[in-house]
């Protein structure tokens, strides 16, 4: 979500802060604003939409300031305006605050500073952090210590970047909740809600955890806990190519990080196949191998397109590791009274590594005794760090906004993780091989399936009026459906439900005319004969039927009117196989509607607010 960046140092800070701005555009945003002190002056630059209008205007104002602060907001609290964008000034117009996050008892401190005589310009939560700053501020405390005393009265979210002209010469950054981190150069120094900001200029990072507050210099930091407890805190090397983060030549970055699934399935494999052994290697478990594989039961808590992943996993734990599994939405299990017993191990999946409620209902596990393992890509995120132990995908940064190459990545750790677990308890050293040989295979096939871009795209063409789709399938492959109505509904707009086929009968075949697209996914499997039984009644109802099918089945053709065949695997990687035609088919409906797929309205890519 919303995205902070800052400079400080001896450059022009607003090209800085502008491409710093840019490179956060992915996560889904309404407005952006820049915060500056040059000359003895403090002013802040706002625009509602796109950071392009925020550039065409501060171009014409052509400032030059070497301490800039800059904020792309998703709006929680008030409309999308000029107004409610970030920064927030207090009253005199010396101090600005960007604030990512929920402020939560906002309300009750906005009623009390109002009092004081206070004046709010904005509706948002944010801006009474600036006036409760200020306040402290003006009783004699410094900045920093302004800053963690009004913090210190806060509940909720936030990451948070003050600027002052009364001590020009540093940034004041908090964390809670929402993901902050220092970039240490030479001279200079930055900051930024997400390390793809600062890549360009510094690979050394220091990431604050909640509860830390920091003062910025140009040359030097300084970190205390929001309680003024002293803290040493550690730069990271992080390894990151400025390559990965841009478009590479295509026109999106979503149709890039399809096509690039060949890659980073094989990365997230790599080194990971003991093919001889029949086993899975995976390192960020190590130590912890034993007390997963003995596990009672395993609670898989995620969001989204990595909640439609556990379900995945939720087939594959049953059938090959033999454990029962749960699947839980990461936001209602937080506030359930979840029974977690002493041999339970829970899973945490998210790409982002910050989901808001995946990471407080790991907090929650880890306070009720459970062993808590993350699945993340972003390396060094907050669940990544939270979580006792843990997978990364490494299908590299993914920038589009819906969820693609990380859903097949995600799918491939966790099916190593079943192997993991399996083989250390029931599985025979001869399937372990096939599974694992099976799974070396995958990339070869994936490239298979991405030559067929043309003829989805072809298949798009005939969609594109489409008002509601119907996603079928069964087995390992009712999730994909789940899935592939998801990527349809976030990018083009298009009412898509997901159904195991056979629950078609009990109610949504109401709805079936020829109006109304369905699509089977219907690999030649062990319930493939059921699913073609399912095809024929949506046929007698004449709907219109596309069908994701085996290579080698000729029997299909006959009887639906559109057809994507693709290679055959084991039951359990076929959905790393069959989602990749249904993002494709997302993709080009979505992008022949004229959409902005990488950023599709009203969605975020790391959803840091619950
Ligand atoms: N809650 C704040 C607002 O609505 C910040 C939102 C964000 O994280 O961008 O302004």
């Amino acid at each position: 979500m919303c995205g902070i960046v800052g400079y400080i140092g001896d450059k022009n800070c607003v090209p800085i802060l502008i491409e710093g701005l840019k490179r956060l555009e992915y996560r889904g945003y309404d407005s952006a604003g820049l915060g500056l002190l040059y000359n003895g002056n403090a002013s802040a630059i706002k625009s509602k939409g796109k950071v392009s209008l925020l550039e065409d205007k501060i171009e014409g104002l052509n400032i030059k300031s070497s301490l800039g602060i800059g904020h792309t907001r998703w709006a929680t609290h008030g409309e999308p305006s000029e107004i409610n964008a970030h920064p927030h000034g207090n009253d005199s117009g010396s101090m600005f605050i960007i604030h990512n996050g929920i402020i939560e008892n906002y309300a009750v401190i906005k009623k009390r500073l109002q009092k004081l005589g206070y004046v709010f310009k904005s509706d948002t939560d944010s801006e009474v952090l600036v006036h409760l700053i200020d306040d402290f501020h003006k009783k004699g405390n410094s900045l920093f210590h302004s800053t963690r005393l009004a913090l210190s009265q806060v509940d909720g979210t936030y990451g948070i970047a003050v600027i002052s002209k009364t001590e020009p010469d540093k940034i004041i950054v908090a964390k809670n909740g929402s993901p902050l981190v220092i970039g240490i150069g030479d001279d200079e120094n930055f900051i930024a809600s997400d390390v793809n900001a600062l890549i360009a200029h510094t690979s050394k990072i220091v990431y604050l955890e909640d509860g830390e507050i920091a003062e910025v210099y140009k040359d030097s930091f300084m970190a205390k806990t929001i309680t003024d407890e002293d803290i040493l805190k550690e730069i990271v090397q992080v390894e990151m190519d400025l390559d990965e983060i841009s478009k590479s030549g295509y026109q999106h970055f979503m149709i890039k990080e399809i096509m690039e699934q060949t890659e980073s399935v094989t990365n997230s494999m790599r080194g990971r196949l003991l093919v001889e052994e029949g086993l899975a290697k995976l390192g960020g478990l190590k130590g912890f191998e034993d007390q997963i594989a003995k596990s009672n039961r395993i609670i898989i808590v995620a969001c989204g397109t990595s909640w439609h992943a556990g379900l995945v996993a939720e087939y594959m734990f049953e059938q090959f590791a033999e454990i029962p599994v749960e699947v839980e939405y990461a936001s209602e299990f937080r506030y359930r009274n979840p029974v977690i017993l002493p041999n339970d191990t829970m899973i945490f999946i998210s790409q982002s590594g910050e989901t808001a409620d995946t990471l407080a209902a790991l907090k929650e596990a880890k306070r009720r005794g459970a062993l808590c393992l993350g699945v993340c890509n972003a390396v060094g995120s907050s669940i990544a760090r939270e979580s006792h132990t843990g997978v990364y995908i490494h299908a590299g940064p993914e920038i589009g906004v819906a969820s693609t190459k990380a859903f097949t990545s995600q799918l491939v750790v966790l099916a190593l993780i079943t192997m993991l677990i399996a083989r250390k308890r029931h599985m025979s050293l001869a399937d372990g091989k096939s599974i694992i040989s099976e799974m070396a295979t995958l990339p070869a096939k994936i490239e298979r399936i991405l030559k067929l871009n043309d003829h989805i795209e072809k298949i798009a063409e005939d969609f594109v009026n489409a008002k509601n789709f119907l996603y079928l399938g069964r087995g390992y492959n009712f999730p994909v459906a789940l899935e592939g109505a998801l990527k349809l509904k976030e990018i083009s707009y298009i009412h898509a439900e997901g159904y195991p086929a056979a629950e078609m009968k009990h109610g949504p075949i109401a709805l079936i005319d020829e109006n109304m697209p369905a699509v089977f996914i219907s690999p030649k499997d062990s319930v493939y004969e059921k699913v073609i039984s399912n095809i024929e009644e949506v046929k007698a109802r004449k709907g219109r039927i596309i069908a994701v099918a085996s290579e080698n089945d000729d029997k299909i053709d006959s009887l639906v009117d559109y057809t994507i065949k693709i290679p055959d695997t084991i039951r359990m990687l076929m959905p790393i196989l069959t989602v990749i035609p249904l993002q494709l088919l997302a993709y080009h409906i979505a992008v022949k509607k004229g959409l902005n797929v990488d950023q599709p309205r009203n969605l975020a890519k790391s959803v840091t607010v619950e």
